[in-house]
């Protein structure tokens, strides 16, 4: 057994639950959730005399482009919904954040567990 090897993997260790359980807080946390980005458009009406036939766009219109198997597809926002699809479609890429750094944690001490078995096992008789 090497005792200052397995110290160290056991505070690697506590250094990561404490860093998963962070993770799994914003799992928790966030509920709703827009997969998908969210781009803004500058708008042309087309309608003649209008300013924006002459180069001055209306306020821009708020897209959600996302995958649907396979092909980009960009669905139109309405401006009532706007705060609310923005708040969901941050906590969304929070949410998947946290989701792969836990994974990647669970990855991390995978090995460290391993690790640890391997420096902490005795040989017998016992020395
Ligand atoms: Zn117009």
């Amino acid at each position: 057994m090497n005792g200052s090897e397995a110290s160290l993997f056991r505070l690697n260790a506590s250094r990561l639950m404490a860093e998963r359980q962070q993770t799994e807080k914003t799992l928790r946390e966030h509920q709703r959730l827009l997969r998908g980005s969210l781009l803004e458009r500058p708008k042309f009406c087309g309608k003649p005399g209008c300013k924006c036939t002459k180069g001055q766009a209306h306020p821009p219109g708020l897209y959600l482009s996302r995958l649907v198997k396979g092909t980009v597809r960009q669905v139109f926002i309405r401006a009532a919904d706007h705060g609310r699809a923005r708040k969901e479609a941050i906590s969304y890429k929070e949410y998947r954040q946290a989701l792969r750094r836990w994974r990647a944690i669970e990855k991390e001490l995978n090995k460290i567990w391993e690790a640890l078995e391997a420096a902490q096992e005795e040989e017998y008789p016992f020395g």
